[in-house]
């Protein structure tokens, strides 16, 4: 029996706050707070409608410690949920340690004058968490998140050694519209427009942004276009599993969307730098944000598939193995769900899901962690029980690869 304090109403606090609810048994007490109050009520509204489950909602600005302190004081919660923006990591870190609470988000924290994100800022934390007897997981959406549970547990039950790790992510899906986002657009595009790079014999190789780029074929779906992006969980991932020689994230995207954000890019409206219009300093990313449509709101007409997994290759017993390990999840389900998209609910999902193990005391130690360093199994397990099934193959070629 759980009070939690969930932190961000858009895509991914709507469905984290849904599958909540729908682990009524554990959680008796639900917050939902965020910058607009009037999003966490229509949340709640569809909660309610849904499971029949009364949720709590608050405004609150995230970016001022003395304003989560006051919440969590008054509500009490043994988790903080952080699902708004890798912005706030910082200060709702800086929250839970004042007030000793337990820490979960999906995205490590980046600057907001910088587009730049890696995880020393929140290492960082590990020795003052553990003085205080409170657990921090970091980045537990699909990826990072379940994409490092797929492979702590590939190396707990099928590896000695894990090698090569190829993490791909393909979104087939169609939402009608020229150009949107999946999630929060100002961070998927500086995360898109920023130079690859991978880990490759003990050191980062780096590429232009999408520089490197092939086909390659996805459960259900077929081939797609898929392109080599730095994506955060890398850095935790080879640290955590030193064997690694090479480690690689993929991401699919459709030529019409590449055209369009190489045009936005050419006219500077995806650059963070202010500039002065008309008197008033303005940010061209965050204008340009303020124009595209909510993620939240592209569920309605969503068509098609995602298919994100792990394509592992290593030893056991002294033979070569080949591990793929994936989810695919289809828009369409969703919203008939939840009213939801797949992106959100990929995230959501498992972000509900660690909470649900952190208050049950199964992945909970002092200090700061990322997914792969707690036991994979029963994480493995929820995974289909609140909708994500994954399937996988041993010892076949693997897609990555030919
Ligand atoms: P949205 O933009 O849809 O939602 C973010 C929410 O956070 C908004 O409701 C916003 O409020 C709120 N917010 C922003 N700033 C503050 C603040 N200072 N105080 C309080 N609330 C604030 O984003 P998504 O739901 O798409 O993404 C949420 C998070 O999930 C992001 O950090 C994103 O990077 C991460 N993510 C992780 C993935 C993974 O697989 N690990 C995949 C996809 C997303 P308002 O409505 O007022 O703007």
């Amino acid at each position: 029996m759980a009070k939690i304090l969930v932190i961000g109403a858009g895509g991914v606090g709507s469905v984290a706050v849904h599958k909540l609810a729908q682990a009524s048994h554990i959680f008796t007490d639900i917050m939902l707070a965020s910058r607009t109050k009037s999003k966490c009520d229509a949340i709640a509204v569809n909660v309610k409608e849904k499971f029949g489950k009364t949720i709590q909602t608050a405004s609150l600005d995230a970016d001022k410690v003395p304003e989560i302190v006051a919440l969590i004081k008054s509500f009490q919660p043994q988790l903080v949920l952080n699902v708004a923006l890798p912005y706030q990591d910082l200060t709702i870190m800086d929250a839970c340690l004042e007030t000793k609470v337990d820490y979960l988000d999906t995205a490590n924290y980046e600057p907001i004058d910088e587009a730049k994100y890696e995880y020393s800022w929140q290492w960082a934390y590990k020795d003052r968490y553990k003085e205080a007897g409170i657990t921090a997981v970091l980045g537990c959406g699909f990826d990072p998140g379940v994409t490092g549970v797929f492979t702590a547990y590939a190396k707990k039950h099928y590896f000695d050694e894990m090698h090569y790790l190829d993490i791909v992510d393909c979104n087939a899906g169609d939402h009608g519209k020229y150009f949107a986002t999946n999630f929060n657009p100002e961070i998927n595009i500086r995360e898109i427009t920023q130079k690859g790079r991978y880990w490759e014999n003990g050191t980062w190789v780096e590429t232009k942004p999408l520089e490197i780029h092939k086909p390659i074929e996805y459960p259900n779906i077929g081939a797609r276009e898929s392109y080599i992006l730095y994506h955060e969980e890398l850095e935790s991932l080879v640290k955590n599993f030193p064997k690694f020689k090479r480690a690689r994230f993929w991401m699919t995207f459709g030529e019409r969307y590449i055209t369009a954000l190489n045009v936005l890019q050419e006219v500077g409206l995806t650059s963070i730098k202010p500039i002065n219009y008309q008197g008033m300093d303005i940010v061209p990313l965050q204008f340009l944000k303020a124009l595209l449509p909510e993620p939240a709101s592209l569920g309605e007409n969503y068509k098609g598939t995602t298919s994100i997994g792990c394509q592992i290759r290593g030893i056991k017993d002294g033979e070569v193995r080949t591990y793929y390990v994936w989810n695919n999840c289809d828009h369409a389900e969703v919203y008939k769900e939840i009213k939801a998209q797949a992106v959100a609910y990929t995230t959501g999902v498992p972000a509900a899901i660690a909470a649900m193990l952190m208050v049950q005391g199964k992945w909970k130690a002092p200090g700061v962690f990322n997914v792969e360093e707690f036991d994979p199994d029963p994480f493995m397990k929820l995974l289909p029980e609140y909708g994500l099934p994954w399937h996988e193959q041993i010892d076949c070629p693997l897609p990555v690869e030919k």
